[in-house]
């Protein structure tokens, strides 16, 4: 074999390896961090969510007061069991239109929010939401993705206390996966009709919400950060109207 030919064949191995290894970078990143999140999100215990949501909700709405504890029981009661969650609803003052869910069971809902509501069952429509994002894990694991690394270390370690201070300052800007929303969407429909609510108060909180906004520049927080409302009014009323 000359040594131009072994030359080229290195060359080419060598470019072989080099994509590989970017493809690798590029696998683990675009799916390795979905997946490590996804992963850890089952092994987290309920306790380990309490106290980082408990932490996380103070700091996001200082100062808010445990509120809608009635309607609460009586969703938190519909959902199947086994149901490891104990909600407490905190109503902030503030007039953002805006509800956050938190890990563990804290659900925070603000002023803002409460004013646009057409009626109680159009809160309770937000709370069924909130609470699906809870016990199904998407606010636990919008953590992990988001903050990967102080999560894997505060779960290793037995020490929560660096990633409540990342969760605290950011738990607004956290986004669920549209997958996630969409089942919150389903799953919160179905949990206002096994309560003995009406499941047509989702979709009438989203029509509240938009005309309560019409005139104004920037959507209510509540609908920005869950993207196009009007294909979740119509998905959500088709199942409203199947539930009846
Ligand atoms: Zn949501």
């Amino acid at each position: 074999m000359s040594a131009g030919v072994s030359n080229r064949q290195f060359l080419l191995w060598a470019l072989a390896l080099l994509i590989l290894a970017v493809y690798a970078a590029y696998a683990a990143w675009q799916w390795g961090l979905p997946w490590l999140a996804a992963s850890a999100t089952k092994l987290v215990p309920v306790s380990w969510e309490q106290e980082v949501g408990s932490s996380a909700a103070a700091a996001i709405a200082p100062g808010a007061k445990p509120c809608l504890a009635g309607v609460a029981a009586q969703l938190e009661r519909a959902l199947p069991p086994p149901n490891p969650y104990r909600f407490e609803i905190r109503c902030a003052a503030a007039q953002e239109v805006n509800a956050l869910a938190a890990p563990g069971g804290y659900i925070v809902v603000f002023q803002g929010l409460l004013d646009a509501a057409g009626s109680e069952e159009e809160v309770a429509a937000v709370l069924a939401h909130e609470m699906q994002h809870v016990a199904r894990r998407h606010a636990t694991r919008a953590i992990f993705r988001a903050f990967a690394l102080q999560a894997v270390a505060g779960l290793v370690f037995g020490d929560a206390s660096g990633l409540i201070a990342r969760v605290s300052g950011s738990l607004g800007a956290l986004h669920y996966q549209r997958a996630d929303e969409d089942e919150a969407d389903r799953e919160g429909v179905l949990l206002l009709k096994r309560a003995g609510l009406r499941p047509e108060a989702l979709p009438e909180m989203l029509e509240s919400l938009e005309t309560a906004t019409s005139g104004e520049v920037a959507l209510p927080a509540w609908l920005s950060s869950h993207p196009d409302t009007k294909r979740r009014i119509a998905i959500t009323r088709e199942l409203a109207r199947q539930l009846e």
